[in-house]
């Protein structure tokens, strides 16, 4: 059998990413953008072996980038697609797994969209549009939140009466499913493991950022909840704060829901402390100048990290390894040296020269030779969505 072609495709309100992958390549064979969909300045742009490519759409609509899309695959794949692979954020309690579309598993999709109101219509609206363009292709779901359907009662309920978990589903779901499962079954590989064994904290930090703990490919616990606000610190998101913070600020301000909102998932994070950017990069450079609030968010960033690890130990029987992925998680050992200082009460220690000099985009264990297991894992979600496409295909 030929290697077999996936589409992935992440569609939001105003724009789609997506990537062309062959089943025994590691990169994709094409990759793109398509951008402002909704406005008159939409494009499509895309990269092939380096290159990069960019045109205007004639319309703003998702079906009209998804058309321009067609003739790019044929001239770049020469041969059909197998399967087009849509991640979807929201499964609820619906979905453990991937799963085939069908007119039941949109209705699904659909009844998830109060839990996530900007995403799961975004990808709805891409998925029906996907369905009328790709008509001879099957397409898949594979759902941020599956993963995570594995967690036990005690991690996923909150104290909470027990009618809004029953009659409104207000639990804890967890986010990021597809990149935790990615990098645990890569550091099953990296530690001579069967794959998808072992017991592992995984940090996915990037613009979103969450921890899990991993036992044997199931996820135990997390630190998104019912939304992805929960948890982390984030770029403009500000993670766990006081629940009474909503009551103080309507009384104390006169601000209402959307004004809070807007401030814990825009303003807040690295951006709202440091007061100069969502950016690691510039924040890092920053605090090497000597900018206080650079520094304060990177300690609060860092420390957060470290407390939320260390209480997702409490979901393992022991711990192979602590894995560190996302644009953060790869690119910065001053992170990742900062936050595994708080964690020496689990024996962890780095190697500072493995931890700077880790090679770029390559799964490498930077921990000293006395410590237990940390590793640097780059994740790689659009592999992980085709590779569960495939896997529904009849063989
Ligand atoms: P992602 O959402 O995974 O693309 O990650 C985005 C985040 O990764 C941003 O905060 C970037 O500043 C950060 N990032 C990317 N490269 C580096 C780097 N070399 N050092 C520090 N942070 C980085």
């Amino acid at each position: 059998m030929s290697d077999r072609l996936v589409l992935v495709i992440n569609c939001g309100s105003s724009s789609i990413k997506f990537a062309l992958r062959c089943e025994s390549q590691a990169t994709a064979l094409l990759s793109g953008l398509a951008d402002r969909l909704g406005s008159d300045q939409a494009t499509l742009s895309w990269q092939v072996a380096g290159t990069q490519h960019c045109v205007p759409l004639a319309d703003g609509e998702h079906a009209t980038a998804l058309t321009a899309l067609l003739p790019l695959i044929d001239d770049y794949s020469g041969q059909p697609l197998s399967a087009v692979g849509h991640r979807v954020v929201h499964g609820g309690e619906h979905f453990t797994g991937a799963q085939v579309i069908d007119l039941a598993v949109l209705d699904a999709i659909r009844t998830n969209a109060p839990l996530a109101p900007l995403h799961n219509p975004a990808n709805l609206t891409g998925i029906e549009a996907a369905m009328r363009v790709f008509e001879e292709v099957p397409h898949m779901a594979i759902f941020d939140t599956a993963f995570h359907q594995s967690m036990p009662a005690h991690a996923y309920r909150y104290a909470l009466p027990e009618a809004l978990y029953t009659e409104q589903r207000i639990r804890r779901y967890g986010f990021h499913g597809t990149s935790h499962q990615y990098v645990t079954n890569q550091a099953s590989q990296l530690a001579g493991l069967q794959t998808g064994q072992g017991a592992w904290l995984s940090a996915h930090l990037g613009n979103g950022c969450s921890s899990c703990a991993v036992l044997d490919g199931r996820s135990q616990d997390t630190s998104m909840g019912l939304t992805p606000l929960e948890g982390l610190v984030m770029g403009t998101r500000s993670g766990d704060v006081d629940p009474n913070l909503h009551g103080h600020l309507a009384r104390t301000l006169n601000w209402d829901l959307p004004r809070i909102d807007t401030m814990l998932n825009r303003e807040s994070g690295l951006l709202g402390l440091s007061g100069l950017s969502n950016d690691m990069r510039q924040l890092e450079q920053a605090r090497a100048e000597g900018h206080p609030g650079a520094t304060l968010a990177i300690a609060v960033f860092c420390y957060r990290l470290a407390r939320s690890l260390m209480g997702l130990a409490a979901a393992l029987p022991r711990l192979d390894g602590v894995i560190f992925t996302g644009g953060i998680g790869e690119n910065s050992s001053l992170i990742r040296a900062l936050t595994v200082e708080h964690m020496a009460i689990l024996g962890l220690k780095l190697d500072t020269d493995r931890n700077t000099s880790a090679p770029r985009g390559q799964a490498c264990m930077i921990n000293a030779a006395d410590s237990t297991a940390i590793m640097l894992i780059p994740t790689d979600e659009e592999r992980q969505i085709a590779d569960e496409s495939l896997a529904l295909l009849p063989r």
